[in-house]
């Protein structure tokens, strides 16, 4: 799936589409795409990792799910969900979900939960974590509203690099190690935006499909289902302190390499 970064390199690949009139709209997504026909489009923007069009009347929210991909100026050998041509080119997705969305797409979302917005505001996704003592940090960075467009690998890499056991209570989090959780969150997302576009984000992944702990050079934990999120995981038991006492366990099975 891709995470909230990769949303905003498409968000930059599409810019050239701002301000331009939308001439043909098709595809099976079983929305009314003829209202999309003469709408100009106001702005590209991203919430997490949903991909948001603004347009004179209405908005439409693209999520790429877990197997949905894009092409711009080409297309698939497969029939899009949605297809919009403008007089500059044409832009089409596939394997996605759209939905419209109407007023304000300020007022529809939370700009300060979104980890690569200018809105972002760490103190107010400390407050909401606080108020949620039980709550795993391994669900936690999975959870679109507190940390919006982190997905399992920002997930894998941030609990590593903060030295966070995935099944630590957050509420057992000592006060700076929480704001260190959160801080690296954004720290890393934009790391992977930089990594992504040159080419080279699985080249610095220190703990996301490794097998080795880089730091204690033993074995990782690879876990194929972990807390409520019940999404693989990479960790290792030495040096990522586990806080707290939560009861769940590891579901310890061979996982298959990304
Ligand atoms: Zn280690």
């Amino acid at each position: 799936m891709p995470e909230g970064p990769s949303i905003v390199i498409l968000r930059e690949e599409v810019a050239g589409f701002t301000g331009q009139r939308i001439e043909r709209a098709e595809g099976t997504a079983g929305l009314d795409k003829a209202r999309l026909v003469g709408q100009t489009v106001r702005s590209f923007r991203s919430w997490g990792k949903q991909f948001l069009i603004e347009l004179d009347e209405v908005s439409l929210r693209i999520h790429l799910l877990l197997f949905g991909s894009y092409r711009i100026n080409e297309r698939k050998d497969t029939v899009p969900r949605l297809s919009l041509g403008f007089a500059n080119g044409g832009l089409n997705f596939y394997g996605c979900s759209v939905q419209f969305i109407e007023g304000s797409l300020d007022e529809a979302y939370d700009w300060s939960a979104d980890v690569m917005s200018d809105a972002w505001d760490s103190r107010a996704t400390l407050k909401k974590l606080r108020a949620r003592p039980r709550l795993l940090a391994c669900d936690a960075l999975l959870d679109q509203t507190l940390f919006s467009g982190s997905g399992n690998i920002i997930k894998n890499e941030v609990l590593f690099r903060t030295r966070i056991h995935p099944l630590s209570l957050i509420g057992e989090l000592p006060a700076a190690k929480l704001r260190e959780l959160t801080r690296e969150v954004r720290t890393y997302s934009f790391e992977f935006l930089q990594w992504k576009r040159e080419g080279t984000l699985k080249a610095h992944w220190l703990a996301h499909t490794r097998t080795t702990c880089p730091r204690c050079g033993i074995p990782f934990v690879r876990a194929k289902s972990l807390g409520r999120s019940k999404r693989r995981s990479f960790y290792c038991e030495r040096c990522q302190k586990r806080y707290g006492d939560s009861d769940e366990i590891a579901v310890e099975a061979p996982v298959a390499e990304a």
